[in-house]
């Protein structure tokens, strides 16, 4: 039963804004509830409604036109609790049958239907999510680390709690909803409509005295000592989230997150490769044929290496649990070691000699094999 606002509205998918409104208070006058005292036509009206809502905002029609299909589904009522678009209180129609003028149907439903909160609910004042950087060494990404910055952040206003009133007590009960947090309107005199009351965001209480310390607002700027726990093994890009940790909400509001997003610094020597490190070493002609020991820079010091006789170029050496610690399990990553073999372009007299003296021997060997 997925409803089709464009079809209730008889307009086309590409209408204009200007045809949207024009179709709608057609309609709206044609089934109004007033004419005949059809109770289809109150049913009807209220279809019409529901389809201009959306329709005549761009931002709730770019919405439908992208999810239209899938939101239906969650209800019957597609405004009903948790609905996406955050609408006013489109429930609790009440027509009451009452002589009205003619009014400007289009403007008024803009007026209240435009905004507000969903279903009776203040509108969120959550703090903001406040994203920062931090550079970090390989070293550290590999074994995690305890930090601690100062950030300049919104915090709750301690003088008040956070919740703007001087002393936190100086309310008064807000005269335009009469300290209901809601006000009952009614349209053409014939049905009526609760709205979250403007002046108070549906409080139903009014800041008499203004906090000194925060003129009001709950919060206040300072600048905040924060500890982040770095994971043994994070990557580079990765971001740490602590709830909570970003600007205080509007009064008494939850406060929004703190993002750390982790930079690693490149190490020379070191190459990344998910969890193993990987890392190259040239090594003279005749520690290959011959064999020898390296020294082998790791993230936990050095060690020896070593290198058997008649090592290829290219060979890989791992070195195991010397890389990065696995960021969600046990154990940690190889290091991999690749071994390039040198071959030198300049030689001495001696060495020439030397070598002319073994190439002779391999001619000699070499003889033989043919
Ligand atoms: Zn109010
Ligand atoms: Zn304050």
């Amino acid at each position: 039963m997925a409803k089709d606002f464009y079809k209730t509205l008889n307009v086309d998918k590409t209408a204009s804004a200007a045809e949207i409104k024009k179709a709608f208070r057609k309609l709206a006058h044609e089934h109004h509830p007033d004419k005949n005292g059809n109770a289809d036509n109150a049913e009807k009206f209220k279809e019409i409604n529901e389809a201009y809502q959306v329709l005549s905002n761009k931002e709730k029609r770019q919405q439908y036109d992208q999810f239209g299909s899938t939101f239906d589904g969650a209800g019957a009522n597609p405004f009903g609790g948790g609905n996406p678009f955050g609408g006013a209180n489109m429930g609790g129609f009440d027509f009451s049958g009452a002589q009205g003028a003619d009014f400007d149907l289009g403007d008024i439903f803009g007026q209240f239907f435009g905004g507000g909160a969903p279903n009776g609910r203040a509108r969120s004042q959550r703090g903001n999510d406040i994203q920062v950087d931090m550079e970090i060494s390989l070293k550290e990404a590999v074994f995690g680390k305890s930090e601690v910055f100062s950030l300049r952040k919104q915090v709750v206003c301690q003088p008040c709690s956070g919740t703007g009133a001087d002393k936190g007590i100086s309310y008064e009960d807000c005269k335009t909803c009469a300290g209901s947090g809601k006000i009952t309107t009614t349209v053409l005199g014939t049905f009526r409509t609760q709205t979250i009351c403007p002046e108070c965001s549906g409080k139903g209480k009014l800041i008499k005295d203004q906090c000194g310390a925060c003129h009001g607002q709950g919060f206040n700027e300072e600048n905040t000592d924060i500890q982040v726990e770095i994971p043994a093994g994070i990557d580079d890009g990765q971001a740490i989230r602590l709830a909570g940790q970003g600007n205080a909400g509007q009064n008494g509001a939850p406060a929004g997150d703190l993002y750390v997003t982790i930079h690693v610094k490149n190490e020379a020597g070191f190459e990344r490769h998910a969890n193993d490190l990987i890392s190259e070493y040239d090594i003279p002609f005749t520690m290959a044929a011959l064999g020898g020991d390296i020294q082998v820079k790791t993230i936990d010091g050095k060690v020896k290496l070593k290198i058997p006789a008649g090592t290829p170029s290219g060979k890989q050496f791992i070195l195991r649990d010397k890389g990065v610690t696995h960021l969600r399990a046990r154990g940690r990553g190889n290091q991999v070691v690749i071994v390039n073999v040198d071959v030198p372009t300049k030689l001495s007299k001696k060495q020439k000699q030397l070598l002319e003296e073994l190439n002779k021997e391999l001619e000699v060997k070499k003889k033989s094999w043919f």
